[in-house]
């Protein structure tokens, strides 16, 4: 039986201890040297069970922290290394961590953060220690699979993340599924790029964990630059890869498939927003040995509920359905009365199963939202995750996604609330009022603003971006002596978005 996801890497390492689990630039570490790492970083750990924040860039080193935190028994957080300190301030407010691991070079952003009774350690001190395997095998048994695993946080629409806990089970559930659905194996080299502190990261580093695999932790300046990917895909022998559609868009536009036929590449997955035809036609058209897949799900069922395997040629105005549930999960399309949709019928998809999360930490009010119990079941209770997401049941028993119920968009394939950046604009001397509206055509947001005297797009950004992330700033700012209001005196957005079509004074 195996409770804590740790017990992945223990069989890995005693299959095949000298393979080579994950490589970067910098070198690369075997599956037996990962477990040796681990025990160490997490013996230096043990105490209770609170939270470690890894506050590391994408690495062996994060990769490391995550599995020594499993090692002592508690739940780690990944966090991206550009983030804003008054955000990462907010996460350690909600969290409560024992410890927020880094490094030398970022140890100094943490000067001047609250971070209340958290201790700030380097990866170099907890690495000196010395492993107690009796006290980690203590630790690791005393874990059980509806345990938390990670919290992962993303965009809260109040202006405070969200902390998505995702229970060991849920991993153990989903490295399963992705073996057995992409038949991976020990010759599976995956090309990683989604960021660590994203859920698509978890298919990379279980997948690859649970078949022996060889995870590549690709360089992400590489992502600047869509002409050297199939190059670095040659040259690696890459397998599978499993990218954002943004990624997969700018490869196709880019032209970058000619000429490199990458006859080792079979598995081409992607989720995480919409997947375009024309330009999966353009990948499939170049690569046709390739199989496709359309994987779908938010980071609170973790990462993946529903699947399409592309098994024929769609028309670029096709939508590409979603499919069907994962074998672990099950989903269904609630009409607004709680009724199962029909054909054609457009409800919420709600999600079941064993990647369902156990709520967002500390935070009950967000928890009761969107988990709820499933109307369906009066027999008994059963949790549902409410994603907010519109979909449809085909004719052909297949799901299609068909956009969001509420503000929270996709730029890049990034989640973000348009409220977290209201809230963020709110804490700017001279801001007195703020909408963002998503111009999707244009793929940029548009943050309204009321006052704002004087201030233009650069001087804005420039000072919003202490509280949020880059990929959230605004790419256009209206300022307005008053935003429109509705008769009940909320922000007219309906008004506001209609004067994206109109010729607008931007500063
Ligand atoms: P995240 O929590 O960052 O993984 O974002 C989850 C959201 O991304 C979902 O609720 C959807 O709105 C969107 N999404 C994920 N996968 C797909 C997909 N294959 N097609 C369309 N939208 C998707």
């Amino acid at each position: 039986m195996s409770n804590s996801a740790i017990r992945l890497l223990e069989q890995a390492a005693k299959r095949w201890p000298e393979r080579i689990y994950v490589e970067e630039e910098e070198g690369s570490l075997s599956y037996g040297g990962m477990l040796e790492r681990a025990r160490a970083i997490g013996t230096a750990l043990l105490g209770d069970r609170r939270p470690v924040v890894v506050y590391l860039p994408k690495s062996i080193d994060a990769l490391s922290v995550f599995f020594g935190a499993m090692c002592a028994g508690r739940p780690y957080a990944p966090v991206d290394a550009h983030i804003p300190m008054a955000r990462l301030e907010k996460i350690v407010e909600s969290l409560r961590p024992a410890y927020v691991v880094t490094n030398e070079a970022l140890l100094p952003n943490l000067e001047g953060v609250q971070l209340g009774d958290t201790r700030a350690v380097l990866l170099s001190e907890l690495e000196g220690t010395q492993a107690d395997g009796p006290a980690v095998e203590a630790a690791i048994s005393a874990v059980i699979d509806t345990d938390p695993i990670y919290v992962m946080y993303t965009s809260g629409s109040t202006g405070t993340p969200k902390g998505v806990t995702i229970p060991h089970r849920g991993i153990l559930d989903y490295a399963d599924w992705v073996v057995n659905t992409f038949a991976f194996d020990e010759s599976t080299v995956m090309a990683n790029q989604a960021p660590f502190y994203f859920d698509n990261s978890t298919f990379d580093i279980y997948g690859t964990l649970k078949c022996g695999g060889r995870l590549l932790l690709t360089p992400e300046t590489l992502f600047l630059f869509p002409l050297k990917l199939p190059e670095y895909l040659e040259e690696h022998q890459v397998t599978s890869i499993f990218w954002v559609p943004t990624v997969m868009i700018n490869v196709a536009n880019a032209g970058a498939l000619e000429g490199h036929p990458l006859p080792r590449l079979k598995n081409v997955a992607f989720c995480g927003e919409v997947m375009p035809n024309t330009q999966l036609n353009v990948w499939r058209k170049a690569l046709p040995h390739c199989s496709y897949a359309n994987l779908y799900g938010p980071t609170e069922i973790t990462d993946v509920c529903c699947y399409y395997k592309v098994d024929r040629p769609f028309e670029n105005h096709e939508p590409l359905p979603i499919g069907k549930a994962c074998e672990n999960m099950r989903v269904h399309i609630l009409t607004d009365e709680g009724k199962e949709a029909a054909p054609g019928e457009t409800g919420e998809l709600c999600v079941l199963g064993s990647g369902v999360a156990l709520g967002y930490w500390n935070n009950p009010e967000q928890t009761a939202k969107a988990f709820c119990l499933n109307p369906l079941s009066p027999a008994f209770p059963e949790r549902m995750y409410r994603t907010g997401d519109l979909a449809q049941w085909g004719e052909d028993g297949l799901i299609r996604f068909l956009g969001r119920k509420d503000s929270q968009i996709k730029l890049k394939g990034n989640r973000i609330e348009l409220g977290e950046i209201e809230a963020g604009a709110m804490c700017i001397p001279g801001v007195e009022n703020a909408c963002a509206i998503f111009d999707a055509p244009a793929e940029r947001i548009v943050l309204f603003v009321e006052g704002g005297q004087g201030m233009t797009l650069r001087k804005l950004n420039l000072q919003l971006k202490q509280y949020i992330p880059q990929y959230m700033l605004p790419g256009k700012l209206v300022c307005m002596d008053k935003l429109p209001h509705t008769a009940n005196d909320k922000i007219d957005r309906v008004r506001l978005r209609a004067t994206l079509t109109e010729e607008n004074p931007s500063c």
